[in-house]
Order: structure tokens, then C-alpha cells, then sequence
């Protein structure tokens, strides 16, 4: 057996790690994560295990054996090689891959430095070698002093290029004690500005408290679990956590909050900053290579408690993890999209697992996989059935389009939603319409009757090409567009759109004193845009506000008592097995907008298809009536999470190899169910494909599909494994790529 040893973890030596030769009495010790002791040049260093195989990589006379178990190093640092190994196994790619999601390059370092100009001489001094430099013409000095004293104190850099004052002018007023330079590295905390003195915290009420008191008796006996917390939409969750929170921190260990991207709010970090000061730290994507791994050191050397951040935070290097939250944890952004595609649940359980933190999951709205766990006690269940504070549920309204469209109205707003528009614009409340554009893709459905056109073999919606074709994107079936609606003979068939702009109008048209906020991905395309729109609706600036994506969290919008969703079934037709449950959870959480304040609330959702199950249960806000139907449906056409899912890309230059290798792949894969049989007809191996991708060609590459069922994981990984074995002979001119459903 062979090891890939790295020497020091930062990636630009993660690219070469060594291979050594694993001895004997050591086999059963060295596993990936592990510290060792190696020769390395006539010296002897410590290094880690990140890998191991059968195959030497050299002539193995020169491979020389590891010395032996290093004392520790680090512990963090093997801990997370040994959780990028399990990442690289459960979810497929390279270990490199793996080790680069895990830990943050060290590369492009560049720590932001503010150098600050402070007088030293008094302030009668300056004046007077002001007047000597204006005497002497010593023009730069005297822009430099008159700028100096008129400020006080001046930025170095904006010195050195706005006053375009050389480096050496200030270094001779440095030397001669005039100045001196201060430099400090910051940390850049847009918070240190808010004053927290007079801060209270809420006291629990008795449901909240129950949930908070039974996680930390949990975490205080030491009985390690996890929990899903099912709540509404303001029932008090992020109060449950802010309140766990302290109590791990306060016994010394230290916290991962998720939160998604999109609802990573200067109001929501705000909550946590109230309440923990500086001890916390904030992840996003808008931080620089420089800046993450500054928060990444930070986290290291136990500098922080609490790092807050979307996916990538999970792998924040504290030694002492006490707990991981994962809230709003349905949401689609907690996946990878890139290799490895990991989902940050079920890392998290991992990761958890091995460093004894439980695990904390919220949801309006849980993911089938996580309330399926839940039934069946994997995790513990905790619910919320009222909102904190005594808000009431908004009153839900549907819409029926198809009647709409007989009785004569042709336009975008049902009669029900204009009477509340109208209504709020008069009382002066404010109103949020909702444009559900996801999945929105070609799909082909009926005005008349709402009938969407679905692949007779996979029940999901077909895309129109260009062509004039229809295509079923997940098993190749294609067919002519209908001129008629196949279901009601109604000509108005066609794949049609709403734009926001389009809407905006026609409310100006229709309310032309109203005041309209419009967000979506013109209006959000500046960096901050999106806050500042958001600020400037619970601002009480605007009377509508019309979007293309709900905001989950962070701003309670109080005056707000109306929510509009138009086309709530769009995104039912998205060429995906989890658009049901999209759809479910897009209108839960936007009617979750309405009416949070002291004002009862009133959401239209607008539909063709007033009958669809996922529609009825939003409505009625019934979220187990919803699971059962939509498990039931996962159960029939074996899909997550009542079966395991692995998808096989396969990727090529030329639309010949794709097509080559996909039967290869396939065949390799009906090789693989036939010496493996599966007694239980149910949990049998199924594959579908290979099929064009939803994405059949992208940057000239040329893209086909395969996916497989099963009833267990471990199987599929058994398979993913022989494929990328297969994969590692391929041409360059074409590649595999698996991503575990
Ligand atoms: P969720 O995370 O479930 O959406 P939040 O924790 O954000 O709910 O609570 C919703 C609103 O109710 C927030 O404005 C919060 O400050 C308030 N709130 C929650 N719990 C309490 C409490 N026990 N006392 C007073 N206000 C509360
Ligand atoms: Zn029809
Ligand atoms: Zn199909």
C-alpha cells in the first residue's frame, strides 16, 4: 500500500503530494487525515495522509516508507483532509478537488492594510512649516500640510494618489517627527459602527423555550443528536438558535451558522451582531481570496466563536466545534454545483459525527430528505405551529386563470388580486408581487385549461427547441408541438413568459400614482442593489415591490400585508424531479411574506392549475399533507429520497464520442446490476439514458446523461467508483462527471 503524503496544507502544495510506502505495523493506522513522519530530502518532516492506493507512481525501489505516526500537528488540519477524503468518496471527483472545497487557497494573500497619517508636531508647528513650504514653493509639501491640518489626520493611500504626494515627502515628515504612520490590519467588520450598549434579548416563550431546553440538556449530558425544526415563517427558529448558541459558546466550544447566500441580510447578520459583538464572523462570497482566508486563520486560531456563512462556512477550522446550524436548510444553494457536488446536510451529519456537535436543521418548508428522517426517528422533530409574537396567517386565495381567461380577462392580474392591490394602495399598506419565473424554460402549456405537455415515460414537463420539437430532457422522447391543446382542443398553446418589466407596466397603466420597487436581475446586477432595494421597501418607500426571487429571510417588511404570486404553477414544469417540491416551497415562503406585523395578511396565488396538489397544499399551508403526496410520488417513480440517485454526465467534444461512451457507460453499468443482484425487486439497480442533458451542449461540449436508482447508496458508489476507473482511460477530448441526487 501507498500513501500521498502532502508536507504543508495550503493548496500550492496540495497540487504535489508525495507518495510513500506505507509499512507493514502501520497499515491499520495510516488512513487520509492522518499525521506522519517522512523522509524528505536528508531530513526528516511531518507531513499528511491525504490519499492512498495500490498503484506506486514511481519505480517503487525509489519509494521510501513513512517513518512513522506523527505526534500531533494540528488536529484541525487532519480532520479536515480526512473529511475531504469522505467528501471525494461519498460524492465523487479527485481528491485535489475535494481538498481545494475543504480548505481555502493561501494564494493571492493580501491582507487589507489601512495606513493612516497622524500629526505628531502641534498644531501652531504645521502652521508654521505650512508658511515656510508656501515661502520656498515647496508645492507638494504645502498641499500636504494645508491638507494635514484641515483633517486632521489623512489616508495614505488616497494621499499618495488623490494628492498625488510622493512616498517620499511623507517618509522626510515621518523622519523628521512631524508625522508618524500608523498601520493596522483590519479586519473589516461592517458592524463595529452599531452600538450595542442597552441591547435586550427576547425571553423564549414556552414553545420556543421547550426546544431550546431540551438541545442543550441533549448537549449537556453529552447524548449527541440532531433536530429538525419544522416552524413557520416567524415562528421564532432564528430566536431558538441565538439562544443554543449562547449556551455552547458559553461552555467553551464554537459554532457554524448556514444560512443561504440570498438571505445572508445586513438585517440578519445584524441579530447575530446584537447579540454576540465581535465574536462573530461573517462568510460570504463577496470576500476576496485575501479576505476568506484572513477569516479562515481567524477561525483557527480560535479568534472567533461563530462564523455565519452560506455552504463553504462548514468547513470553518474550529478546534472546538460544539454545534452546526443549518437553516432555511431546504434550500437548492446548500448543494455544490461544481465537483465535488456535495450537500452541506449531509456533510454536516459527518462532520458533526466525528467531532461531536449536533446538528440543527430549520425549515418553513424541510426538504423531503430531511423530514423523511425525521419520521423515521433519524433525527429528532421539533414544530412551530404559531408565529412568535402572536402574528396571524395570512388568509391564502387562489386564483383560477383558466376562469379568468372566460370571463374575459386577458390580463396578468386576476380580478381577486387588483380588489386587494386596490385596497392596500388606499389604506396605505404595502403589497409584494411575486413573479415565479423558475424552471421557466420552453416548457408548453394551455391558457384554456392549464394542461402542461409532459414526456409520457417520466412525467416531467418537455422543453420546445427551436426545432419546433418537444423534448423530454431526462429520457431522449421527442415529439412534434401540437398546434391544439391535446387535452381541451383550445388553439391559445404556446411556451409563454412574463417578464417583471412587463408587469411594472401594466401596474402603471392600471395604479399610475402607485410607487413601484421592481427586483430582479437588471435592477440587482450593482453590488449592493439588492440590499438597498429590499431596505428601501420595509423603508416604507414604495407601495409595491415586484420580484423575481423571494427573499427567505431578513427583512420583516411590516406594512406589508399582500402577496401576489403570479404564475405560481411555472416552475412545476421545470425539467427536474423536485419542481413539486420547488413550487410547495416557493409559494409556503412567499406567503410567508405577508402580513408579519401587527396587520393581518391576504396572498393571491394565481394559477392555471388550481387543482395541482402542490398548489392546494400551499394554500391551505398543509406541509405534511404535501409531504405525503409528493413522498408517494417519489416512491412510484423511484426518485430521492425514497430511492438513492447517482446522474452520470458524460462529457465530449464531438457528439459522436458523447454517444460512443454513453452506451459504454451504460453497458458498464448493466454489467455491474447483473453480477449484483438485488433480491428486493423495489431496491433494484434502474438506469434511464443516456439521454441529451438538460444542457445538451454548453461551450461546444457536448453533454449526455445517465441516471441511476437504487435502493442503496452504497451501491451507487460502488459504481461511481468503477466508472471513474473507466473514466481515467478516457480520451482528454472527453470526461465523466457524477453528481449524487
Ligand atoms: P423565524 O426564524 O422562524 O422566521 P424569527 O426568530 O426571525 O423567526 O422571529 C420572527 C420575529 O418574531 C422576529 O422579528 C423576532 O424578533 C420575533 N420574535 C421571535 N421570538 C420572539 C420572542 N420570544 N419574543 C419576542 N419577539 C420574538
Ligand atoms: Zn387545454
Ligand atoms: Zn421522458
Amino acid at each position: 500500500m501507498y500513501a500521498d503524503v502532502i508536507v504543508n496544507i495550503s493548496s500550492e502544495n496540495v497540487d504535489k503530494p508525495y507518495q510513500y510506502l506505507v509499512p507493514e505495523h502501520l497499515a491499520e493506522k495510516i488512513k487520509p487525515g492522518c499525521p506522519v513522519v517522512i523522509p524528505f530530502g536528508n531530513r526528516t518532516i511531518n507531513g499528511y495522509v491525504i490519499d492512498l492506493s495500490e498503484k506506486p507512481q514511481i519505480d517503487p525501489a525509489r519509494i521510501k516508507p513513512i517513518t512513522g505516526i506523527a505526534a500531533k500537528i494540528n488536529p484541525v488540519d487532519g480532520r479536515m483532509i480526512s473529511l475531504a477524503w469522505w467528501i471525494k468518496d461519498r460524492f465523487g471527483g479527485t481528491m485535489n478537488q475535494a481538498l481545494k472545497t475543504v480548505i481555502p487557497s493561501s494564494k493571492k494573500i493580501k491582507q487589507l492594510e489601512v495606513r493612516t497619517i497622524e500629526p505628531l508636531a502641534s498644531k501652531e508647528e504645521l502652521v508654521s512649516l505650512l508658511g515656510e513650504a508656501v515661502r520656498r514653493h515647496y508645492t507638494a509639501k504645502e498641499r500636504f500640510l494645508r491638507e494635514l491640518i484641515e483633517a486632521g489626520k489623512l489616508d495614505y493611500s488616497l494621499t499618495t494618489s488623490k494628492l498625488n504626494i510622493a512616498s517620499s515627502v511623507i517618509s522626510k515628515f515621518e523622519s523628521d517627527g512631524v508625522i508618524r504612520i500608523r498601520s493596522e490590519v483590519v479586519y473589516r467588520n461592517p458592524f463595529s459602527d452599531i452600538d450595542r450598549t442597552g441591547f435586550v434579548k427576547n425571553t423564549l416563550n414556552p414553545a420556543q423555550q421547550a426546544i431550546a431546553d431540551e438541545v442543550k440538556a441533549d448537549i449537556d449530558t453529552g447524548k449527541r443528536r440532531d433536530y429538525l425544526i419544522h416552524g413557520v415563517t416567524g415562528s421564532g427558529k432564528t430566536e431558538i438558535y441565538l439562544d443554543i448558541i449562547e449556551h455552547v459558546i458559553e461552555s467553551g466550544r464554537q459554532v457554524i451558522m448556514l444560512i443561504p447566500e440570498i438571505a445572508l441580510t445586513y438585517q440578519t447578520v445584524k441579530r447575530f451582531y446584537m447579540r454576540f459583538g465581535d465574536r462573530i464572523s461573517v462568510m460570504n462570497s463577496k470576500l476576496s481570496h485575501g479576505e476568506r482566508y484572513d477569516q479562515y486563520m481567524r477561525a483557527k486560531r480560535g479568534e472567533t466563536d461563530i462564523v455565519i456563512g452560506p455552504r463553504s462556512a462548514l468547513f470553518t477550522p474550529f478546534e472546538r466545534l460544539g454545534l452546526i446550524i443549518i437553516d432555511e436548510e431546504h434550500e437548492g444553494s446548500y448543494k455544490a454545483e461544481n465537483v465535488p457536488s456535495y450537500h452541506a446536510r449531509e456533510v454536516a451529519f459527518r462532520r458533526g459525527e466525528d467531532e461531536n456537535a449536533p446538528v440543527i436543521l430549520g425549515s418553513a418548508t424541510p426538504s423531503l430528505e430531511a423530514y423523511t428522517m425525521a419520521r423515521a426517528g433519524r433525527i429528532r422533530l421539533f414544530k412551530l405551529d404559531s408565529r412568535a409574537g402572536g402574528a396571524l396567517m395570512p388568509t391564502v386565495h387562489v386564483a383560477d386563470m383558466r376562469e379568468e381567461l372566460k370571463n374575459g380577462n386577458r390580463t396578468v392580474f386576476s380580478v381577486k388580486l387588483r380588489e386587494l392591490i386596490e385596497d392596500r394602495l388606499r389604506k396605505g399598506e404595502q403589497a409584494m408581487l411575486f413573479l415565479n419565473r423558475r424552471g421557466y424554460s420552453g416548457s408548453v402549456s394551455c391558457r384554456s385549461c392549464g394542461h402542461v405537455i409532459k414526456c409520457p415515460h417520466c412525467d416531467i414537463s418537455m422543453t420546445l427547441h427551436n426545432t419546433g420539437k418537444l423534448v423530454c430532457h431526462y429520457c431522449g422522447y421527442s415529439e412534434q408541438k401540437p398546434e391544439k391543446c391535446p387535452k381541451c382542443g383550445s388553439p391559445y398553446i404556446s411556451s409563454f413568459g412574463l417578464g417583471t418589466q412587463k408587469v411594472e407596466e401594466k401596474l402603471k397603466d392600471l395604479y399610475p400614482s402607485a410607487r413601484i420597487l421592481r427586483m430582479d436581475a437588471d435592477t440587482t446586477a450593482s453590488k449592493d442593489s439588492y440590499e438597498k432595494i429590499l431596505s428601501a421597501f420595509a423603508n416604507e418607500e414604495a407601495d409595491i415591490l415586484i420580484g423575481t426571487q423571494m427573499i427567505v429571510k431578513g427583512h420583516d417588511f411590516h406594512k406589508c400585508t399582500l402577496v401576489g404570486i403570479l404564475m405560481a404553477d411555472m416552475s412545476l414544469n421545470a425539467p427536474d424531479f423536485r419542481a413539486g417540491e420547488r413550487t410547495f416551497q416557493l409559494l409556503t415562503q412567499a406567503s410567508g411574506r405577508a402580513g408579519r406585523g401587527e396587520l393581518a395578511g391576504d396572498v393571491v396565488i394565481q394559477t392555471y392549475d388550481p387543482e395541482n396538489y402542490c398548489i392546494e397544499h400551499a394554500a391551505k399551508a398543509d406541509y405534511e399533507g404535501f409531504y405525503d403526496e409528493e413522498y408517494g410520488f417519489r416512491q412510484v417513480m423511484n426518485y430521492p429520497p425514497a430511492r438513492c440517485m447517482l446522474s452520470v454526465l458524460i462529457l465530449s467534444t464531438t457528439e459522436e464520442e458523447a454517444a460512443d461512451i454513453s452506451e459504454k457507460v451504460r453497458k458498464k453499468i448493466d454489467g455491474y446490476k447483473d453480477g449484483n443482484a438485488v433480491k428486493d425487486k423495489a431496491l433494484q439497480i434502474k438506469t434511464i439514458g443516456p439521454a441529451d442533458a438538460p444542457l445538451a451542449k454548453a461551450r461546444d461540449i457536448y453533454r449526455k446523461i445517465i441516471y441511476i436508482k437504487a435502493g442503496d447508496y452504497s451501491l451507487l458508489v460502488k459504481i461511481k467508483d468503477m466508472l471513474a476507473e473507466y473514466a481515467d482511460g478516457l480520451p482528454a477530448t472527453a470526461a465523466l462527471q457524477f453528481n449524487f441526487n
